[in-house]
């Protein structure tokens, strides 16, 4: 998608840290992080969120993309996976993500 800015990041067309990256997944650092660790896990093809058709080897990806975060970042005690969908969630990039959470106790709110 042309104007999608985290299709742009996937396409190397705008600059992010990037953490992870193979042939169907990219993880970089958040642009505005809530925690010590806070790095972004999407596709490289564009889907709106996480009902929007993905494939099931991209969803394994993105799974074996979370691991490989937690290694780099060194989240052995632990992290948080969140996807947001749609307004009541707050989603603001429409382009699938999985926010990937760590590096302090996280507390039991949300969830
Ligand atoms: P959402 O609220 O849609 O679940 O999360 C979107 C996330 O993308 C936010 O945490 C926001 O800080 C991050 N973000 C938005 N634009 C950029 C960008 O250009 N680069 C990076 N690295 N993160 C971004
Ligand atoms: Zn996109």
């Amino acid at each position: 998608m042309s104007d999608c800015i985290f299709c742009k990041i996937a396409n190397h067309e705008i600059p992010s840290t990037i953490v992870y990256e193979d042939d169907l997944v990219i993880a970089f650092d958040d642009l505005s992080p809530q925690a010590p660790v806070h790095t972004l896990v999407i596709p490289k093809a564009h889907h709106a969120d996480i009902t929007d058709g993905v494939p099931a080897e991209t969803l394994a990806a993105m799974v074996h993309a979370v691991e490989e975060v937690a290694k780099a970042k060194g989240l052995e005690s632990g992290f948080r996976v969140i996807t947001n969908k749609g307004a009541d969630a707050g989603q603001t990039v429409m382009h699938f993500h999985m926010h990937v959470l760590g590096g302090k106790s996280l507390g039991e709110g949300l969830v």
